[in-house]
């Protein structure tokens, strides 16, 4: 963790809660933590509690992601939600690329760059997943696969745009399997994917940019993976579920 950058845990529900259970966990969390000044706290529901946590959502610090949108404004695009109605929600972040939503959903990174740009026209930042499967990473693949999908997602952005923009990095095979990376493994994808931001746009945004790992983070490796100098925070499934390991997840000490 760098103290420029101020630590992001975020919370990807998935296709978990219903509309008492998201109120019930998100009174409960804000109760247990208190106001967080020194780090920031999304919580990532399904779109079907977004507008009930919205307004439940009081605490200093918290703030209201989706997991998906179209990259249209509007249109005829039965089923789909836009960047627009999620900004007028509330939102302040919508996740984009997450490795489910590649694989089980057909995105490829042409349709996360659509989304990306469309997220942060609407005045929201994205978070920007990416991540190699097993077999990339066995193949000695890891940056190659990594850095095409950054270049995928974010080519074309100014650096002005880049303001505020998230990156996850998820890497497929730690992700809701128990196996997380090491924090070394974790950090030297961090350090590439920074590089990575510096040749695209600049030293400012190489340094201000937040990359959050994302892979079965759990209250026992918090404190280790944040002691790394680029990961500043993370993006959390399943761990996020539950009120008491979210909250050992909000309260990590470096
Ligand atoms: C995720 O889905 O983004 C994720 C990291 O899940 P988990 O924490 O369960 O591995």
């Amino acid at each position: 963790m760098n103290p420029d950058r101020r630590p992001l845990i975020a919370a990807n529900w998935k296709m978990h809660k219903t509309l008492a259970e998201a109120i019930s966990f998100v009174e409960s969390i804000q109760r247990e933590t208190g106001p967080c000044s020194d780090r920031e706290v999304l919580i990532g529901p399904p779109f079907t509690a977004l507008k009930a946590i919205r307004d439940n959502l009081k605490q200093q610090g918290y703030s209201l992601g989706a997991q998906n949108c179209h990259w249209e404004e509007k249109g005829a695009y039965t089923g789909e939600i836009s960047p627009l109605m999620l900004k007028d929600l509330g939102c302040a972040y919508v996740i984009v690329g997450h490795s489910e939503r590649r694989q089980l959903f057909g995105e490829t990174d042409e349709t996360v760059r659509l989304k990306t740009a469309a997220v942060i026209k609407a005045g929201m930042a994205p978070v920007v997943c990416v991540g190699e499967v097993l077999g990339e990473r066995e193949g000695g693949k890891t940056f190659e696969v990594v850095g095409r999908q950054v270049e995928g997602a974010l080519g074309g952005l100014s650096a002005e745009q880049m303001d505020g923009v998230v990156i996850a990095y998820e890497p497929v095979w730690a992700i809701g399997t128990g196996r997380t990376a090491t924090p070394g493994q974790a950090q030297e994808v961090h350090a590439y994917i920074r590089a990575r931001i510096s040749s695209l746009f600049n030293k400012a945004v190489e340094k201000n940019v937040r990359i959050l790992y994302g892979g079965s983070v759990k209250p026992s490796n918090i404190d280790a993976l944040m002691a790394e100098p680029d990961i500043d925070g993370a993006l959390v499934g399943g761990a996020s579920l539950e009120v008491g390991s979210f909250k050992s997840l909000v309260q990590f000490n470096v």
